[in-house]
């Protein structure tokens, strides 16, 4: 059984003020607790997050982490830091990092084998444009960056987002059918790559919310969500998470 997961990223948005007054309200909601419920926060709200949520069953995860562990890199943070602060997940390959910041697979690829080397558990975000959608290239692009960004890994612990690019913040979500479609070919896909089909737990992502979480959750296959604009307010992530109700 592959228990259902709901991650917020919250982007680039809350100062570490922020953040605290938002985590003391959101630790305070009854939450299913047969859901994994994850924050992600900026690099600088996790100290004041991991403080807050030490006492709860909430995760932590980070939006991102270089695949060295120290070194001349300025401005990165490394897998050890993320660690030592208490981060379990880190986002791989998010597309706004893919895009806006050029993170090819190459580079993902060693950033999951950083995941690999210090046990930290990666939800590794793939997915299709518009214009790879509408000519029919989604399987394709897919498969390709699956091929390239699990290259040479043996993980055993792994979330794979499948977040269509066109539903992003863009308030349009693919319907639960075609997310399902794409996710059965995902699983397939990471079967023979590492032979966990079964195990890895992947979500989708793209424009979720309290009205709309249920339709997903509803098909069998889709393991939770990841949860951008929605995650940043207290009670529309926590209905987001109580999705059963
Ligand atoms: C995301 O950031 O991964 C995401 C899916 O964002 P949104 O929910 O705002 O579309």
């Amino acid at each position: 059984m592959r228990r259902p997961l709901i991650a917020g990223n919250w982007k680039m948005n809350m100062t570490p003020d922020e953040a605290k007054v938002f985590i003391e309200d959101f630790k305070k909601q009854e939450l299913d607790s047969t859901v994994e419920v994850a924050v992600i926060p900026p690099f600088v709200d996790l100290g004041i997050v991991s403080r807050e949520i030490s006492d709860t069953e909430i995760k932590l995860g980070a939006q991102n982490m270089c695949w060295e562990d120290n070194g001349a890199y300025t401005g990165e943070i490394s897998p050890l830091m993320l660690k030592e602060i208490g981060v379990e997940y880190v986002i791989i390959g998010h597309s706004e990092r893919r895009g806006y910041f050029k993170e090819d697979d190459g580079m993902l690829n060693l950033k999951m084998k950083a995941c690999e080397r210090h046990g930290l558990k990666p939800i590794l975000c793939v997915g299709e444009t518009l214009e790879e959608r509408e000519m029919g290239l989604t399987l394709e692009k897919i498969g390709r960056e699956l091929d390239e960004d699990l290259k040479d890994l043996s993980l055993k612990e792994l979330v794979i987002a499948y977040e269509p690019i066109w539903a992003i913040g863009t308030g349009k979500n693919a319907s639960p059918d075609d997310a399902l479609y794409v996710i059965e070919f995902i699983r397939k896909k990471v079967d023979e790559l590492l032979k966990i089909g079964e195990m890895v737990r992947i979500l989708y992502g793209g424009s979720v919310k309290a009205d709309n979480i249920k339709g997903f959750m509803d098909r069998e296959g889709i393991d939770g969500a990841l949860v951008g604009g929605a995650s940043l307010k207290v009670n529309e992530f926590t209905r987001i998470v109580n999705f059963k109700e």
